[in-house]
């Protein structure tokens, strides 16, 4: 993704702001980055800590010399990054940040940087052994946290650090925007859902698990749409074949998400957001049994996913949920 031409156009404040901070030299040890679903924030935060270590920054990261590179690639060794987005940090995986921070810095720059992207996902004494290391930073140290629910962060936390808020494009700009890059009408309206910025949906769209996702929902509604029994036959062969790894099984219910609320949109007449697949739409709206249910479902058994269920019984049940009278 292209975070420098994305924070210049489409977040100004943002860009201005650590533009300054870099150039005057009062970047503080701690961001908070806030913003919507589908905002990139792990990614701005990847690119604010760049520009930290950027070999010649101008005074933003220029994302192409060696530093920048390594750091894309995950080799560089003083940016570590946890991830909250998929399950709960727990606190020793904050102890044993912690403890590499006490180290010395591998690299000769001399900086360490951590990022905990969707701080909000952490157990109580993972934040509590979080807030002591917020509130005595080693020397040379620079946190960039990331949320998209600030309610949930605790207020020790926020007023801890200097707060960073993207905002949401509209949802018409991006999916023009991911369209001028090449991405297909049918793959933009989907993932404009869940990326928030043209360049990002691009990016996804060419993704594995973003095509084995799509290929498992495409022949999932067009298997529901032959009715019942064949839906669980393609659920059973096809659908199940097509989601071996947890990203692309995550996605595939995610999507499934999208549509079913298109469906509830479509029953009660209302306007849908998958225009491609409109007539799809009209036809499931009207022949499946109990959308709301469904829905439900289909948003519990997402979180299934994570406790390693066998994904042949996940969508057995799924599709049962769906299609039973
Ligand atoms: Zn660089």
């Amino acid at each position: 993704m292209r975070v420098s031409a994305y924070l210049k156009n489409k977040q100004p404040i943002v860009y201005r702001t650590f533009s300054n901070a870099l150039s005057k030299g009062t970047v503080t040890h701690s961001y908070l980055l806030m913003g919507e679903e589908g905002t990139p924030l792990k990614e701005t935060a990847l690119y604010l800590a760049k520009s930290l270590l950027c070999d010649h920054p101008d005074p933003l990261a220029d994302e192409t010399c060696v530093t920048c590179e390594r750091v894309d690639k995950e080799e560089y060794p003083d940016l570590l990054v946890l991830d909250g987005s998929e399950k709960n940090i727990k606190k020793e995986e904050i102890l044993s940040l912690v403890n590499d921070f006490q180290k010395t810095p591998m690299e000769r720059k001399g900086v360490m940087i951590y990022i905990v992207n969707m701080v909000e996902n952490m157990s109580i004494e993972a934040v509590n052994s979080l807030l002591k290391f917020l509130e005595e930073p080693t020397p040379n140290t620079y946190a960039f946290l990331t949320t998209r629910n600030e309610s949930k962060v605790l207020p020790t936390i926020i007023s801890r650090c200097q707060t960073l808020r993207l905002h949401l494009v509209p949802r018409y700009e991006v999916i023009e925007e991911a369209i001028s890059f090449g991405v297909s009408q049918n793959d933009a309206e989907m993932l404009a859902f869940f990326y928030n910025d043209g360049s990002l949906i691009k990016e996804r769209s060419e993704s594995k698990a973003y095509q084995n996702a799509k290929a498992a929902f495409d022949r999932a509604i067009e298997g529901l749409d032959e009715g019942p029994s064949f839906a669980r036959y393609t659920f059973e062969k096809d659908v199940t074949s097509a989601l071996l790894d947890k990203p692309s099984a995550r996605f595939f219910f995610d999507m499934l998400s999208v549509f079913f609320q298109d469906l509830v949109a479509k029953k009660v007449g209302d306007a849908v957001n998958l225009t491609s697949y409109d007539k799809i739409l009209g036809e499931l709206s009207q022949s499946l049994p109990h959308l709301e249910e469904s829905l439900i479902a289909i948003m519990t058994l997402r979180g299934d996913i994570e406790l390693n269920v066998n994904m042949s019984l996940l969508l057995g049940h799924l599709v049962n949920t769906i299609t039973k009278e």
